[in-house]
């Protein structure tokens, strides 16, 4: 038996790795299986060339746990270890500027494990012993035991073993007990190594026998060897992956297809990428895609190493070329993992488009769940919004898709307007806007369906590229001034006349957060009477500083609405002369006071400005200010009236409401009202 201290240059190994690596000691079990793995495969290796003559046999790795003993024991049958690759490969270790770099990456434990090839000492994190019983494949070896109980120092001796390989025994500590517990190795098992390329047995597997669970004398594998990604996609159906999909997610809808990567120049990757079914956001958050290396599972976290849009994709990246073992900053540095990221958006850019051209009916059909990873990426990547462009789809109300160019063909005779800019038109909501969409759609204009979760930036977007095209809601106008094909001519209407419809209309309308502007149009005698709409330009304001809180300039303003007034219409005809019926008797001596007023002040005024500003007296500026104090108060008097009448009025009352509730906006109390007045109309 030999006694020997631990070769390490730094002070003491273990404190370090149980102090620096706390954070994730479940990786503990990864480290030791894929050793067991790696020596399995050195072994094949070895038979393959003819160095290993003997017979392979069974190449299984064994994981047991044995509660009473308080062990956990990862057996194979690989090429094992003699004495002097023991003290070679476990007793030196090269620990060379340590401490710096245990510094800098205290919190990752992966980089400081895979920097040193500390794997196998990763074991005394959860155990207060460890031992390796081992014997070399080459002939006439002897087993020997090593063990280490978390100091420097370890013994090694020759002891009895039938069988070549590897057994490492954990004895793990009371505060580590958990990973006694078949479910917690299970659980390990099924994350790290549920792909590694050797059989790995876990106990035996269970049956039902007369409604009791029992164990089988077969043993209980628990990976898959050949996972599909190592496969040729030659090899593989659809149904295939469809399999391998389910065998990731379980309990996961289908997905929308699949994009299988193979790359062997400038590096080495593999993998299958899925678009999934986003039915809502639990699973965006739940099923990521899994970085592999060498079949190892290493992380769910592939920032950096697939372009943000991606991340959002299911499946699966292999690739022993991405520095798995340093930090999140240095990897999105890295020219490697640059071109890795710059060639998956290129190949998923290339399946799509290859989709789009073998089947487009396949891709318009999918279109709806692809969209949101499409406009995002065009969003965020410039060279992933020049591979699609040509096959980026807009769909209108009819279901109908389109290509850009396609969609430009089809509206830009009926849709440009008088300068010269093809005006798409859209809503978001095909029920609450529905009546803006039957109007534009009578006066033979095409409406998109725009309601996706980041169509409001992709419209920004698309302005942004194209000056000339321009997008427009529905409700964003009457329907004749949604694209102004010609400078609107004025209604015939005086402005004074206005003035006194106005507060009519707003009567009813006084609330602090909404805003109406009341404006005049002549729409015919067979369109609404009013209309309400809200200009393109304030609601889009309103929703990127709901988005963005950095322009609370506009989120914080009132929502601004314009009521339209259709003076062609009988109804408003009728409120015109039944208001002159109603109110001039009382208005007429308002009016009168005015206008003597306004010429006092026109005279005032004209008297002013043939001075120079000292000549004015005090006196004079007084008489000025006051006479526009008198106006205003008047006015106030004349407008209460007006308004006064406005809300006893019946009819505009009901005109108001069938506005408000034809864009959705009539809701409550007010909806209510509306119910009650329109029956006592009818009975
Ligand atoms: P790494 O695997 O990164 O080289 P480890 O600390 O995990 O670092 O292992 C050190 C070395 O010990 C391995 O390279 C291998 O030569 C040897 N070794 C570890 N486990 C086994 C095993 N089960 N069978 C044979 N050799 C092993």
């Amino acid at each position: 038996m030999a006694n020997g201290k631990i070769g390490v240059t730094s002070q003491d190994l273990f404190p370090i790795i149980k102090k620096f690596l706390y954070s994730d000691h479940d990786i503990f079990l990864r480290e030791i299986v894929s050793n067991a793995v790696d020596a399995s495969q050195k072994l094949k290796t070895l038979s393959s060339t003819g160095e290993f003559k003997g017979e392979l046999g069974e190449l299984k790795v064994s994981v047991k746990v044995d509660k009473e003993a308080k062990t956990i024991t990862v057996s194979d049958r690989g090429i094992g270890m003699t004495e002097e690759e023991i003290n070679k490969y476990i007793n030196q270790i090269a620990f060379s500027g340590a401490e710096e770099f245990l510094e800098k990456y205290k919190e990752d434990a992966n980089a400081i494990i895979g920097h040193f090839g500390l794997g196998f000492y990763s074991s005394f994190m959860i155990s207060d012993k460890v031992e390796i019983i081992s014997k070399s494949y080459k002939e006439n070896s002897k087993a020997v035991r090593w063990a280490c109980d978390g100091t420097p120092e370890y013994t090694l001796e020759e002891v009895e073993k039938d069988d070549r390989g590897t057994d490492i025994v954990m004895h793990v500590t009371e505060d580590e007990k958990d990973f006694l517990e078949e479910s917690k190795i299970s659980e390990l098992l099924n994350k790290y190594c549920k792909f590694l390329p050797v059989e790995i047995s876990f106990g035996k597997k269970k049956d039902w026998k007369d409604g009791k669970e029992v164990e089988t004398d077969e043993d209980n594998i628990i990976n898959d060897v050949n996972p599909a990604w190592t496969k040729k996609p030659s090899d593989l159906s659809s149904e295939d992956y469809k399999k391998f999909y389910s065998q990731l997610y379980p309990m996961t809808e289908d997905p929308l297809f699949h994009i299988h990567l193979n790359v062997d120049y400038p590096f080495n990757l593999t993998g299958i990428l899925y678009f999934p079914k986003l039915k809502n956001n639990v699973e965006i958050q739940k099923n990521k895609i899994q970085l592999y290396c060498n079949q190892v599972f290493v992380t769910d976290s592939v920032e950096g190493i697939v372009p943000d849009f991606l991340t959002l994709l299911h499946g699966v990246i292999d690739s022993p070329d991405i520095p798995l073992n340093v930090s999140r900053s240095y990897l999105q540095s890295d020219g490697n993992v640059k071109k890795i990221s710059n060639h998956i958006t290129k190949k998923v850019a290339d399946s799509l488009h290859d989709i789009f051209k073998k089947d487009r009916k396949d891709f318009e059909e999918k279109w709806n769940d692809l969209k949101v990873f499409i406009e995002y990426g065009i969003l965020t990547n410039e060279k992933f919004a020049d591979k699609v462009k040509n096959f980026v789809l807009l769909q209108n109300i009819d279901s109908q898709c389109f290509t850009f160019e396609e969609y430009e063909n089809l509206i830009s005779t009926n849709q440009t307007d008088k300068d010269g800019n093809i005006v798409a038109l859209y809503t978001t909501d095909k029920e609450s806007q529905y009546s803006y969409i039957q109007a534009a759609k009578d006066k033979g204009y095409d409406v998109l369906v725009m309601d996706g979760q980041l169509d409001t930036h992709f419209i920004n977007y698309l302005e942004q590229k194209d000056s000339k095209k321009k997008y427009v809601r529905v409700d964003a106008d009457v329907v004749d001034k949604l694209i102004v094909k010609e400078e609107s001519k004025d209604v015939d209407m005086s402005e004074d006349k206005k003035a006194e419809l106005s507060p009519i209309f707003t009567s009813l309308l006084q609330d602090e957060k909404v805003n109406f502007n009341v404006e005049y149009a002549s729409l015919g005698e067979t369109a609404m009477p009013l209309v309400i709409t809200q200009s393109e330009f304030m609601r889009r304001m309103k929703e990127m500083s709901a988005l963005n809180p950095g322009m609370n300039f506009y989120g914080e303003m009132p929502d601004s609405f314009n009521l339209v007034v259709n003076v062609d219409h009988k109804l408003i005809s009728n409120i015109i002369e039944d208001k002159e019926k109603s109110l001039t008797v009382e208005l007429q001596p308002i009016n009168d006071k005015i206008s003597k007023l306004n010429s006092k002040k026109e005279e005032l005024e004209k008297n002013k400005e043939s001075k120079k500003e000292e000549e004015v007296s005090q006196a004079e500026k007084d008489e000025l200010a006051n006479i526009s104090d008198e106006i205003s108060k008047v006015q106030t008097d004349k407008n209460n009236i007006l308004s006064t009448y406005g809300k006893d009025n019946k009819l505009v009352g009901q005109l108001i409401d069938l506005a408000l509730l034809s864009n959705g906006l009539l809701k409550g109390e007010s909806l209510a009202k509306f119910i009650k007045r329109s029956v006592d109309i009818i009975k």
